[in-house]
This record gives C-alpha cells, sequence and structure tokens, in this order.
C-alpha cells in the first residue's frame, strides 16, 4: 500500500495481512469510499465488538501529548456515573490549554432535577477533583440535547485552535462527536458507537473549516467500573437509556437490598429511614432482613438476583463490604457505574456491597 488507509470508523491504520490483528480490512473492501476496520464494520453492522483495549500506557502518552499541543481541550463525563468516568490528573497533563467539562447523558437525570444544581454541582465537585473547568455543559448526546449551545461553547472557546476531546470509554463521546457533526455537516454517522466498553481505538481527526480540527483521543478503561464486570449481553442493563425512576425505600434498621446480583446495600443501623435509589430501571431491588442477605445471595446470585448469569458465577468477584455513617444530610452512597443511594440525614450507619476491584464512595448528593 503506497499511502496509509485509516479506518473511518475508530481512526486505527488499516491493514490486509492479518484477521485476528487490529485495523484488519479484507482487501475487496478497499474499493469502497468509507473503509472501515472489520472491527468497525462489525460493530455497525451486527453490533458485534471484537476484544482489543488500549493499555494505560498507550493512553497516558495521549494524555501526555495534550500539554504539548496548543488546544482547547473537552473533557467529557458521564453523569450518571460522575466520579467512575472522571479522568484524573486532566489539569496537570493539559498544560496551560483550557479545559471544558461536559457532563453526557442528562436525558437520564430525573426531570426534577434543575439544570443549574446540576452544574453547580459538577464545577463544585471538579474544583475538588482538581480541575477548573472554564465553563460547564450538561447534554445528551443520544438525544441532542444541548449540543448546539455545546459546539457553539467549543468554536468560541477554542479560539481558532484545535480541540480534543478526551473521556473515559463509555461516557458518549463517540456519540458527542457525531452529533457535533451532523450539527456543523448534516452528515450521518462516521465514528463508531455502541454500548461496549472501549471502542474507540485510535486518534480520529475531524476537519474543521479553518483548517484546524477536532481531535477525537481513544478512550481509557477506568477498572473500577462495574461494566467490566457485566456479561456483554447484559451490559443493557447498566448502560440506561431512559430517564432513571428513583426508587424510595423505607427501610427499618437491619435490612437489605440487593441490586440484581451486582451490589448490595445494608441499613445496619438508625432507626427508621427512607432511601432513594438511582440505578437503571431494568436492574431490579430486591429487599430482604439482613440476617437473611448472606445465604439468599449463596443461593439466588446469578438467577432471582441477575446480573450476573449464573453461568457466570464462577468468574463473578466476591462481594466486598464497606461500612460508612453517614455525616453529611444528604449523602449519596455511589456504586461506581451502576447508581447510588441517597442518604437523607445523618447517623445512619450503612454498609455498600461492590463487585472486588468496583468502588464506592460517598459524596454530597447530586440530586
Ligand atoms: P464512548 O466509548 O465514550 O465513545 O461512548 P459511545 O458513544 O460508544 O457511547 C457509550 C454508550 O452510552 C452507548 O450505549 C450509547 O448509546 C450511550 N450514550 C451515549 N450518549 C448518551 C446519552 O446522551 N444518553 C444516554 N442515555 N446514553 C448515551
Amino acid at each position: 500500500m503506497s499511502e496509509q488507509l485509516i479506518c473511518t470508523g475508530c481512526g486505527v491504520k488499516i491493514q490486509t495481512e492479518n484477521p485476528e490483528e487490529l485495523g484488519y480490512a479484507p482487501v475487496s473492501s478497499l474499493e469502497k469510499e468509507a473503509i472501515v476496520c472489520q472491527r468497525c464494520f462489525r460493530l455497525k453492522n451486527y453490533n458485534e465488538i471484537q476484544d482489543v483495549s488500549l493499555t494505560d500506557d498507550d493512553f497516558l502518552k495521549i494524555l501526555n501529548e495534550l500539554g504539548n499541543r496548543d488546544a482547547l481541550i473537552v473533557k467529557i463525563v458521564d453523569i450518571f456515573d460522575f466520579n467512575g468516568s472522571w479522568l484524573p490528573g486532566i489539569q496537570r497533563f493539559a498544560g496551560k490549554n483550557p479545559v471544558l467539562l461536559i457532563g453526557n447523558k442528562a436525558d437520564l437525570v430525573p426531570k426534577s432535577v434543575k439544570q443549574r444544581k446540576l452544574i453547580d454541582w459538577m464545577k463544585k465537585e471538579s474544583r475538588e477533583l482538581g480541575l477548573n473547568p472554564i465553563d460547564v455543559f450538561l447534554v445528551s448526546a443520544a438525544r441532542g440535547y444541548n449540543i448546539r449551545e455545546a459546539a457553539e461553547a467549543i468554536d468560541e472557546y477554542r479560539n481558532g485552535k484545535d480541540v480534543y476531546i478526551v473521556g473515559c470509554t463509555n461516557v458518549g463521546k463517540s456519540t458527542f462527536i457525531n452529533r457535533i457533526i451532523k450539527e456543523v455537516t448534516g452528515e450521518g454517522d462516521v465514528i463508531t458507537t455502541s454500548h461496549f466498553p472501549g471502542t474507540t481505538l485510535d486518534m480520529i481527526e475531524i476537519p474543521l473549516e479553518d483548517g484546524k480540527a477536532i481531535v477525537d483521543t481513544p478512550g481509557i478503561i477506568n477498572h473500577h467500573q462495574m461494566a467490566h464486570y457485566v456479561d456483554k449481553r447484559d451490559l443493557k442493563y447498566i448502560t440506561p437509556k431512559k430517564e432513571i425512576k428513583p426508587k424510595v425505600y423505607q427501610l427499618n434498621e437491619q435490612q437489605t437490598l440487593f441490586f440484581g446480583g451486582l451490589a448490595r446495600f445494608d441499613y445496619v443501623a438508625g432507626g427508621r429511614r427512607s432511601f432513594s435509589c438511582y440505578v437503571p430501571n431494568e436492574i431490579s431491588i430486591h429487599r430482604t432482613k439482613l440476617e437473611n442477605a448472606d445465604e439468599l445471595y449463596k443461593n439466588h446470585a446469578g438467577e432471582m438476583l441477575t446480573p450476573p448469569r449464573r453461568e457466570q458465577m464462577e468468574e463473578f468477584p466476591e462481594l466486598v463490604r464497606h461500612e460508612f455513617t453517614i455525616k453529611e444530610a444528604k449523602t449519596d452512597v455511589v456504586f461506581s457505574g451502576l447508581g447510588w443511594v441517597t442518604v437523607n440525614d445523618v447517623g445512619a450507619k450503612i454498609a455498600a456491597y461492590v463487585p472486588k476491584g468496583v468502588h464506592v464512595m460517598l459524596r454530597r448528593s447530586l440530586i
């Protein structure tokens, strides 16, 4: 091949020799106008992913590059999994470049929540996580909500420079960029999207009128997210498509809630209280007595408590217990990548269980 061909889906270099390796495309497909690698082809046509991932080292290389460029950095997070989808250290990597923060998947947040409040919350949290964004937007890439406003802001803040879009896998980065392209050109999808984590592999540039570009960077896999412990067929359960309907439970102490078989919430002590659960609507919540909970999980994980699936149970990590006493009114107990439980008043003693490797944390209530 004289000229290096690039996949229009993920940006990887096209090769025709080895079907098992990255960037493979059959020679016959090279005649087409939009060349895609086999991986993107399968993904688009069969919604099926071939396993390839970017190592943490490669991702670091990309981040290290950012500081050397003169650009606007747009960092995308999943508002439903804010902390789990956060890229630590981005301010340092960005160097002198400004960072615009975009919270995606706003469509999942209950309608009762005021946008303004959520944006203020994002600003506060960002500062605590060491980022001082030049501005903060809330969008839904899937629904097209606020995309025009975000696109206009990007155009203003980039000030004639390139734009680098960064985010961990599954935050909706590709969907967002596709939207922006539609907004600008009216064309259809040109970048791979799917609900499988880790589908955008290499840098891809979308040219802008002034000779600059929007650059899509590959996503990093945040290993502590729930998505890595769920069977690919079950990812739809934890990748919600609709507004999350909070489910409120009045619990007496010594009661337990199971979220499918993925997580568990024990209300250990503190008198009768209400707890609001924000998890995808498709995850069933099962209430039981704390004293029966271990036994219930042992006997029913993989069937009544699902996902995970029965056949997965052997390799599914054990649930690890994290105990907390709630010190501030309106605290979220966050199960990384699954959702959270809001505890309204102080003093409750609770325990949160997640598969070993997945993070649990407390934060000031988002809602
Ligand atoms: P990437 O890995 O960051 O490029 O993420 P993708 O664009 O492939 O999206 C990951 C998953 O999130 C897919 O299942 C998308 O359908 C979904 N998604 C993307 N944007 C939104 C959104 O605004 N709302 C909702 N509910 N889902 C979204």
